[in-house]
């Protein structure tokens, strides 16, 4: 045996992804799957795709699995028995399976506020945090950042934009920032008018121009929605005002975000639209691995452009703003209506301009709490569902 094969193998980091079976979780493993020397799988977990989940659990042999819908429990047990993995099964056992003493790094890839309680349990449990999961820094921005200090738990983005960002940010530490500049595709109805939207399809919103993800953050994209919750996002990661933060049009995405320092001076982190790249940053990090993912051209790009959002006609965008300037919990109201009235959308029980109205009610309507607690978030979230429920039904 040489020297180096005894040394333990310090590199070797064990990930925990929750929504394996998603856009996002099934990028990860892709990178895990390239990366056998540095990662290997810990748990996995999904919500309902048994099958995915299993032939996941059967290529990559994590210590366990969890699925959200009991109902799937047996099907995987039988399916895992040979391989000896513990299947654990509902919303109870996936707050509790990210303290595994194991686990080096929780991926949180799944969708929406499901994704609070695990995350807080996962930093209760000292574990890193690469969050794909935004929805969670939406609702309850201060109380996850404060618990991430308290236990000494880094929050390594995920999200392209925030990754720009923090890739623009290695060495600047001391550094203060002036502002930054998220960019946004501007989705598939970029430049329609209110007219144009007041019809448009579920499978038409569900068309975005550069990235392939899950549908409720393609939906979005499309309302602009998605922005909004990065600007929140934003705050809470870099520790920033909302005056701080501005959006910029880019419909190419190949500047994935901009940081401008106070002498002005700007950095921007650019690549192809892949979340792979930023699926890596944050579970490597600090370190860049090499990798065959497909290089930038700028033959193929002799145009980069730049334009202004539209916060007349995307209305979601600038309801964003407001809820980040009220604090409290008025972003954990937008964010429940959101959930809400895209879920609506996609059952075409609600037009597109219809989610903005909906999601404005519930903020008018939805008594506000200045310094909610963990309680409080989860009552306004069942509370602001029900009511924009109420408000579908009756439209
Ligand atoms: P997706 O719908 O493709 O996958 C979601 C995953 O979470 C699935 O594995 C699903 O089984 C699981 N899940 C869904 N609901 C759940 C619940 N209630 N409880 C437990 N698990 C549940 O979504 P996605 O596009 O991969 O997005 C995941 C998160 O990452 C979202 O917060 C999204 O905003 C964020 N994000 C995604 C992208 C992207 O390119 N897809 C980019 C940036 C940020
Ligand atoms: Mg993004």
């Amino acid at each position: 045996m040489t020297f180096m094969q005894a040394l333990p193998n310090r590199h070797l980091r064990s990930v925990a992804i929750l929504g394996s079976t998603g856009s996002i979780g099934t990028q990860a493993l892709e990178v895990i799957r390239q990366n056998p020397e540095r990662f290997r799988v810990s748990v996995l977990t999904a919500q309902s795709n048994a099958s995915l989940l299993i032939n996941q659990a059967l290529e990559f042999k994590p210590d366990c699995v969890v699925i959200g819908i009991e109902s799937k429990c047996r099907e995987i047990e039988l399916a895992l028995k040979s391989l000896n993995i513990p299947v654990l099964c509902g919303l109870d056992d996936l707050n509790e399976v990210v303290a595994r003493p194991e686990i080096d790094i929780v991926l949180t890839a799944l969708v929406g506020f499901a994704g609070l309680r695990p995350t807080l349990a996962a930093i209760k449990a000292g574990k890193d945090i690469a969050l794909a999961n935004k929805e969670t820094l939406v609702v309850a921005g201060e109380l996850v950042t404060s618990l991430a200090n308290k236990h000494q738990v880094k929050i390594l983005p995920v999200d392209s934009e925030h990754s720009a960002i923090f890739q623009c940010l290695a060495g600047e530490e001391n550094n203060p920032i002036e502002k930054i500049y998220l960019t946004a595709s501007g989705g598939p109805f970029r430049g329609k008018s209110l007219n144009f939207l007041s019809s448009v399809t579920k499978n038409e919103a569900l068309k975005h121009p550069n990235w392939v993800m899950g549908a409720k953050i393609t939906i979005d994209s499309a309302s602009l929605m998605n922005k909004g919750l990065e600007v929140i996002e934003a705050k809470w990661l870099f520790n920033l005002q909302p005056s701080q933060i501005d959006v910029i049009v880019h419909p190419q995405s190949v500047v994935h975000s901009i940081v401008q320092f106070t002498d002005g001076s700007m950095k921007a982190q650019m690549g192809v639209p892949d979340m792979k790249l930023p699926i890596q940053y944050a579970l490597a990090y600090p370190e860049r691995i090499k990798n065959n993912f497909p290089r930038f051209n700028f033959l193929h790009y002799p145009n980069l452009s730049f334009e202004p959002a539209d916060t007349q006609t995307f209305k979601n965008l600038a309801l964003a703003y407001e809820a980040l300037h009220s604090g409290g919990n008025m972003p954990c109201v937008i964010n429940a209506a959101n959930e809400v009235v895209v879920a609506e959308f996609l059952n075409n029980r609600l037009g597109f301009l219809q989610m903005s109205e909906v999601i404005e009610s519930c903020m008018s309507k939805i008594s506000f709490l200045s310094n909610p607690t963990l309680q409080d978030y989860m009552e306004t979230d069942s509370e602001t569902r029900s009511y924009a429920k109420h408000l579908v039904t009756n439209l």
